[in-house]
């Protein structure tokens, strides 16, 4: 497969997200991102192939053996992408916020290599996760060969009381929430010159300041008494 349909979709000279090349490695990571898009999934991703096999999960995986979710396969990934938590730009493909959700190793219960469950269609594996833990299998639709069901199988770790995804929703990497990952508040974009501005006026050496993106108009305020102040000239 490789990397074709990866890097056809995305601008890297726009985009955060690693250009990446296929691995000559055989590792056994996995990672799940949060990704908010146009809408909230899942992005679960396998090491297979010196690539990250994904399937995008909309609503995420559960400990829950009865509840199977929906994996939509989606193009492979670099390996590099794992390690990406942050912020796909607006006009880019998948533009939002992403977290690492989840991460880890994985090992294969049946067939014995990752390669084989990929061409078999079937892959029943241990997630060694932060939050993952225990056996899973991922099977592929018959009717639609893009659609796969991803499932917990049951064991110690299963379990119908945790909604995991409403438990822990943080990264397990920055600890933030994917909607508070990246970007700045539009307050301090213009905070931030302005005190440099000020600074200019004498206590500190003047330096050039960008010019604010956003520029909030001074409003009146309320108060009980005038201002006054001996280091200030009012005219
Ligand atoms: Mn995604």
């Amino acid at each position: 497969m490789g990397l074709q349909e990866y890097k056809r979709k995305r601008k890297f000279n726009e985009t955060p997200e690693p250009e990446g090349e296929v691995k000559q490695k055989h590792g056994n990571t996995f990672v799940i991102q949060k990704h908010h898009a146009t809408r909230l999934h899942y992005d679960f991703r396998l090491e297979m192939d010196g690539v990250l096999r994904s399937w995008a999960v909309p609503k995420g995986p559960s400990f829950n053996p009865g509840e199977k979710r929906l994996a939509m396969e989606t193009e492979d990934h670099p390996i590099d992408y794992g390690d990406f938590e942050g912020v796909i730009p607006k006009g880019n493909y998948g533009a939002g916020k992403v977290i690492i959700w989840d991460s880890g190793t994985y090992d294969m219960v049946d067939p014995e290599t990752p390669e084989k469950g990929w061409k078999k269609g079937k892959l029943h594996f241990i997630l060694n996760g932060k939050k993952l833990k225990g056996e899973w299998v991922l099977v592929r639709g018959s009717r639609e060969p893009r659609q796969w069901i991803f499932f917990k199988v049951r064991d110690d770790h299963a379990s119908t009381e945790i909604d995991i995804v409403e438990t822990r929703p943080e990264s397990v990497i920055s600890g933030k929430l994917v909607d508070d990952t990246g970007g700045k508040t539009p307050s301090k974009q213009w905070i931030i010159p302005i005190e440099r501005e000020l600074e200019g006026f004498g206590m500190k050496k003047a330096g050039r300041s960008p010019i604010p993106k956003i520029v909030q108009p001074m409003l009146a305020t309320l108060v009980e008494k005038s201002f006054n102040n001996d280091d200030w000239l009012f005219e």
